[in-house]
């Protein structure tokens, strides 16, 4: 059977991978805990539910404009005055099937083949293989050791005249880092000056902890969003937990955002107007989900930075945001794919190896589920590698004994 040279070179999406062969492992009856996946435990909220319902029951579920419900791109200009400052009009914003495919819809439309696209490492699995799936080159920046966060100067001499676009995503997955405002800041200017598109991947804008907010790149330029190359891209999965709706959109220029359209209408005609309606309700409805969400995230990674702190030879970085931790485990291993699979098979854990977001000897970690499993999954690591710990522990009603160390 012969498939085309590009699609056989992008890669399975590790953590979908993860999930599956939990899921089978479950199946089995294996007490795996999960910290691979980034998706809260919350229930969908209410609003969201009844708006879907009320879709639903009309019993008049067709096709709609492309670019979206005009009450859902309402809702989302609402939400982006809210959440930036920042009045947009409804033909600077379109409405697609996730965050994910507002972003390989931005690619489409801007790339021509072999221009470049700069990424920042670590970066979120999917956009080397997206700019790959247009026929783009990604260019990836990463940051010194020991350190999330890539300096100016590489970015600049990681700029060729090939580049059409920088991705930017802050609350990073998988480190937890919130770029700086002068990062931001200097950023938009350069891009500005370049003539690069600067894409925002803000789908954890609101999961900050602290008191911190993550600086959102329209502060930082004195354009008009119509001669300005900010594409802003956004959704309901994280800050609402609502992954399964399949709903995300991006804020960009008119002219990108026909462009998009067309793409899209010739591709999938529009996202489900069952989901949009959930969306819009989850918009529309009372915001303080969103608040109460962080702030049982914000707990969970007080709690896996307690734990992950008794743990000797592991270096973690305190997360300012998102659901991830990214520690580093070179101690221990320098093969975080190795080490991921050691993790699974012998202390039933899910972790996702830092190699598949350009930072090898790390693991991602992700805290969105309870406390119970970010405290067991840690101690199971632990257990697993720390010659310190007890020798033995309980997974499940099974007394395991540690024979390797
Ligand atoms: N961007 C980042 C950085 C993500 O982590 C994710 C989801 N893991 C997405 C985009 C995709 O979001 P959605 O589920 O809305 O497609």
């Amino acid at each position: 059977m012969s498939v085309s040279e590009l699609a056989s070179s992008i890669v399975e999406s590790p953590t979908l991978r993860l999930n599956e062969e939990a899921r089978l492992l479950r199946e089995r009856g294996e007490p795996v805990i999960h910290l691979g996946i980034g998706e809260p435990k919350n229930k969908t909220p209410i609003p969201a539910i009844l708006s879907s319902a009320a879709k639903l029951s009309q019993g008049d579920v067709k096709y709609c404009p492309s670019d979206g419900l005009p009450s859902l791109k309402k809702a989302i200009i609402r939400y982006t005055e809210e959440a930036y400052d920042k009045v947009v009009a409804p033909e600077n914003v379109i409405v697609s099937s996730g965050a994910k495919q507002a972003l390989f819809n931005i690619l489409y439309t801007i790339l021509n083949p072999k221009d470049e696209v700069v990424i920042l490492a670590p970066y979120w699995v999917s956009y080397p293989e997206m700019v790959k799936m247009v026929y783009g080159v990604p260019i990836v920046v990463t940051p010194e050791d020991g350190s999330f966060h890539p300096r100016m100067a590489d970015i600049e001499r990681a700029v060729s005249s090939s580049t059409r676009a920088l991705i930017v995503n802050s609350p990073n997955n998988p480190s937890g880092v919130v770029y700086r405002e002068e990062f931001i800041a200097q950023i938009v200017d350069f891009c500005e000056r370049k003539k690069i598109y600067l894409i925002m991947d803000d789908i954890y804008h609101k999961l900050v902890f602290d008191g911190r907010v993550a600086p959102p790149c329209y502060r930082f330029t004195t354009k008009d969003l119509e001669d300005s190359r900010l594409i802003v891209v956004n959704g309901i999965a994280k800050l609402y937990g609502m992954t399964g709706f399949r709903i995300g959109w991006c804020v960009a220029p008119r002219k990108i955002v026909t462009v998009i359209n067309n793409v899209q209408a010739q591709t999938t005609s529009c996202a489900s107007p069952v989901m949009q309606a959930g969306a819009e309700g989850a918009l529309l409805g009372l915001q303080s989900v969103v608040e109460s969400l962080r702030l049982t995230i914000q707990n969970n990674r007080d709690v896996a930075m307690r734990e992950l702190s008794s743990f000797n030879g592991v270096k973690t970085c305190k997360p300012d945001g998102t659901f991830y931790c990214l520690p580093d485990f070179r101690a221990y291993s320098s093969n975080s794919v190795e080490l991921s699979s050691f993790l699974l098979k012998r202390a039933l854990v899910v972790t996702v190896p830092g190699r598949e977001f350009g930072m090898e000897g790390h693991l991602r970690l992700s805290f969105a589920g309870t406390v119970k499993d970010v405290t067991e999954g840690i101690a199971r690591i632990k257990w697993a590698l720390d010659p310190t710990s007890p020798n033995d522990i309980y997974i499940g009603d099974k007394r395991l004994i540690r024979d390797w160390l």
